[in-house]
């Protein structure tokens, strides 16, 4: 048995290695046997490296290497060799090769061919896929932003808070809702923190944030929603207005963005030159919306929400004006959830959606905290405040003002890396008929 299966990555080894002795470990790529001399490329999380085998110096072991199906794991303990021809600049010379894992044959798919492969084979076989670096990238990118997120909200002040996914009742109504049996009674699976982040604004907590998953029902097949998807959700308390929301968001938002260009490595494998964005994002009205549909000859009725044909040319406009992020502020009260808090006149309210060429990636607004004005915009959305009840509590006792957003995180890495299909930015994609893998 070699003692360590793996002692250098691909990438570690240098010139320092060169005539030493060193482990590496991966799946076999790719086995060129030419009869007297053999070719191993090895794979490993940094990348390939080349394992030179000659016939003529072990037999036993040249047999061994050349017999192995392609994605079967291997350790090779032997010496490393420069070598100007091979890409990496060495080789490894082995001496000797443990086999760990040997793959079935024939795969599935393949991880380095060049053919076409479908959209349903690489997701129902998404553990090879993932071996693509292309489809790595996607997901170091998407720890990357992540990350930022969590830093920049702690920075400024947020904690980080875990609420309950299965619920008792719907949090906002509306969006269809996945049933659970819970003992004797029905639960429901969470579509959003949105209740749970409102009552801790009750609590002194004052800012806290939670990324976590949220699952929705709605039947839907698009290339831009999921039915299990994640998102940084934020509430913050003593708020004069939605703007103070926003500008968190702006500012978390350029964070992941920035975060994203340090990836230069994946952004490579990826083809993608992030653009220079700025803050403050552009911001205009719902109704300024409508106007400039209006002026490309898109008609919308005013109160409703934008689908995604509004979406799309309301991104290509932004485009022309070079802007990337934008606001969409002022919706009618009616397009909006109860929580949303109204404008003096009632018609507007005090909500903002966050576009990214052409799609929604968040939502947010400053919320109701008047229990008188929420219990009757809980009625004025059809809905019954007794089934508020827990939740209405909260604003009886002593509610601040306050304000959130949620943010959906597979949103915002498909726009970020151009890419076509939200199903890309998770790893194991629930849609209106995908559950397995
Ligand atoms: P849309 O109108 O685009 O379906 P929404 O307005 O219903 O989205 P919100 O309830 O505002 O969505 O949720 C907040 C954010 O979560 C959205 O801006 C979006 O980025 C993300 N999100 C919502 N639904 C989905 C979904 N089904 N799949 C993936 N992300 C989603
Ligand atoms: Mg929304």
């Amino acid at each position: 048995m070699i003692e360590k299966y793996r002692t250098h990555y691909s990438k570690e080894i240098g010139k320092k290695e060169y005539n030493s002795i060193v482990s590496v470990a991966g799946w076999i790529e790719d086995i060129r046997n030419l009869g007297s001399i053999a070719f191993v490329i090895l794979r490993d999380k940094q990348g390939t490296l080349q394992v030179t085998c000659l016939k003529k110096d072990d037999k036993k072991l040249f047999e061994k290497l050349v017999s192995l199906p392609r994605e079967s794991v291997i350790s090779v303990k032997g010496i490393c060799k420069e070598n100007e021809k091979v890409r990496n600049g060495y080789e490894i010379l082995p001496k000797e090769v443990e086999i760990l894992s040997i793959s079935d044959k024939p795969l599935p798919m393949g991880v380095v061919d060049k053919t076409g492969i479908e959209f349903e084979t690489r997701f129902d076989n998404r553990f090879i896929d993932l071996r693509k670096i292309e489809i790595q990238a996607i997901f170091k990118i998407r720890d990357k932003v992540i990350d930022s997120a969590k830093d920049f909200l702690r920075k400024n002040d947020f904690i980080e808070v875990h609420t309950p996914k299965i619920i008792a009742s719907a949090s906002e109504g509306g969006t269809d809702l996945f049933k659970v049996k819970y003992f004797e009674k029905n639960a429901f699976l969470a579509q959003s923190p949105q209740l749970y982040k409102q009552m801790l604004m009750a609590t002194g907590l004052d800012r806290v944030f939670e990324i976590a998953w949220y699952f929705r029902a709605e039947k839907h097949n698009t290339t831009r929603h999921l039915n299990e998807s994640t998102a940084v959700d934020i509430e913050m308390a003593f708020i004069n207005s939605e703007e103070e929301v926003m500008k968190i968001l702006e500012n978390m938002t350029l964070e992941m963005w920035n975060a994203a260009k340090t990836c230069k490595e994946e952004l490579e494998i990826l083809d993608i030159d992030l653009e220079k964005i700025n803050v403050p994002f552009k911001r205009v009205t719902y109704d300024e919306v409508i106007e400039l549909l209006n002026e490309r000859d898109h008609k919308i009725e005013w109160g409703a929400d934008f689908g995604s044909k509004e979406e799309s040319i309301i991104g290509k406009i932004m485009e022309e004006e070079n802007e990337v992020f934008y606001f969409i502020t002022k919706y009618p009260l009616e397009a909006k959830p109860f929580y949303t808090m109204p404008y003096e006149d009632m018609k507007y309210s005090r909500s903002f959606d966050l576009g990214c060429k052409g799609l929604e990636i968040a939502s947010g607004s400053q919320r109701i905290h008047d229990k008188n004005l929420l219990i009757e915009r809980i009625e004025k959305c059809g809905l019954n405040p007794k089934d508020f009840e827990s939740y209405l509590k909260a604003f009886r006792y002593g509610m601040p003002p306050h304000g959130g957003f949620g943010f959906g995180i597979e949103r915002f890495l498909m726009q970020l890396l151009k890419l076509k299909n939200i199903r890309e930015c998770i790893l194991f994609p629930r849609d209106r008929t995908r559950l397995i893998p």
